[in-house]
């Protein structure tokens, strides 16, 4: 059987793990914060904070930036159900956009239409490793009426003036735009080293901040390493040092650092990433050379003029096919041992949402690309052999249920 995505792990990987659980620190130390340093580096980010997950660091961020009762976030309905799920948690209510028609991200005119004074931020999902329209949605919340409508609540959004542009990058770490990492493009990118995604720690997960000048990126890193562990303001490391143990509690915190353990993992991955994307890339392209010549078949954007993927997800569509057709062709394409996935089931069509009264039915470029859909396998370790094994599968599953 073909997986469909699993993580790569070899000695190198076990010996930085080995080293950790050896050394007598286990938590939060070094290797977290050397991989915090180099994720900044790596993205032309400010800061970097580490966490034990997206959806964790997100819920905190959204603390952080005041969101709650009465505020809304604008995201796309087409992503997974934790970049919605966040805004639930933080009592603010999930305003859900469609998206556009030659790719899987929001469409920035929809985004537009659904500001309203209540908008406190704008969640960005690069869908498959591909950015958002970064430029666009900037200069949107730039312009003087949709400022002019902005409402600061607290003394933070007060200074920024403006609706907060947030990239949930869980999928395109790595990825670019106008020549630099999409991550510093949003005033906060946040990454998920899941162990699904491209770079992983197991389970984890990254903020990377890049706010307008003014702010005070040291101050910012130290708030969320308060928020991150319960409120405290020392760290464990920190209480080991000799007649350092009192700290105080400056607020109610959360609790989801990332482990020394987990930052191993993470700085072997790190250290080898570009391997991993050419792969990445050059899988992406057999596919290409293949399905762009099958009269069926709609390949994935990955590069235009000012952007390209991380290549995360390769998307394929079948054209003109019924979502049970779809269905149809990942059962035969399972049956030949191959390995492929549905990303994703938008917001709108699970059951946590349609009782809140979200309708898939207000989001047709979401449901139609959703319904022709298939995620083919694409990892570091896939060979060029599997790769023929694939195209194979997906091609003779087709022709069976289409005819
Ligand atoms: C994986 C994923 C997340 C959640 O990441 P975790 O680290 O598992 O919390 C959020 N958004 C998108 C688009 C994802 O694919």
């Amino acid at each position: 059987m073909i997986p469909f995505s699993p993580p790569r792990i070899d000695d190198r990987t076990i010996e930085a793990v080995s080293e950790v659980l050896k050394s007598g620190w286990i938590t939060t130390g070094p290797k977290t914060k050397l991989f915090e340093k180099e994720i900044s580096a790596y993205c032309g980010v400010k800061t970097t904070v580490a966490v034990n997950s997206w959806t964790m660091g997100m819920q905190v961020l959204l603390h952080w930036w005041g969101i709650g009762e009465g505020d809304e976030v604008i995201l796309p309905a087409y992503t997974y159900c934790a970049s919605a799920n966040v805004i639930i948690h933080a009592g603010a209510k999930p305003v859900l956009v469609d998206i556009n028609s030659e790719d899987f991200n929001l469409n920035t005119e929809a985004v537009r239409k659904a500001i309203t004074p209540n908008t406190k931020a704008i969640l960005a999902v690069d869908i498959g490793g591909f950015p958002c329209d970064y430029d666009k949605l900037k200069s949107l919340i730039n312009e003087p009426e949709i400022k002019n409508q902005f409402s600061a609540s607290n003394s933070l959004q007060e200074q920024l003036g403006r609706i907060l542009l947030l990239s949930d990058a869980a999928h395109s770490f790595g990825a670019l735009m106008n020549d630099q990492k999409a991550a510093a493009l949003a005033d906060v990118s946040t990454y998920s080293f899941h162990a699904v995604k491209n770079l992983t720690t197991a389970e984890g997960g990254a903020l990377c901040f890049n706010m307008p000048e003014g702010f005070d990126h040291d101050e910012i890193y130290r708030q969320m390493c308060v928020k991150i562990l319960h409120g405290q303001n020392k760290d464990a490391l920190a209480k080991t040092q000799k007649g350092n143990w009192r700290y105080d509690v400056e607020e109610p915190g959360f609790k989801c650092n990332m482990t020394d353990i987990q930052a191993a993992i993470g700085l072997v991955e790190l250290d080898r990433y570009q391997e991993n994307l050419d792969r990445r890339k050059t899988i992406f392209n057999l596919y290409d050379v293949v399905f762009s010549t099958e009269e069926w078949a709609i390949t994935p954007l990955h590069t235009s003029n000012s952007k390209s993927s991380s290549y995360h997800l390769y998307q394929i569509r079948i054209k003109d096919v019924s979502e049970d057709q779809r269905d149809a062709i990942i059962k035969e394409i399972f049956e030949q041992d191959v390995s492929v996935n549905v990303h994703f089931q938008p917001i709108p069509m699970l059951t946590a949402y349609k009782k809140r009264g979200y309708d898939i039915a207000d989001y047709p470029e979401a449901y139609g690309k959703y319904a022709q859909m298939i995620s083919l396998p694409v990892y570091f370790d896939l060979s060029d052999e599997q790769v023929e094994t694939v195209i194979a599968a997906v091609k003779s599953a087709v022709v069976k249920v289409l005819g």
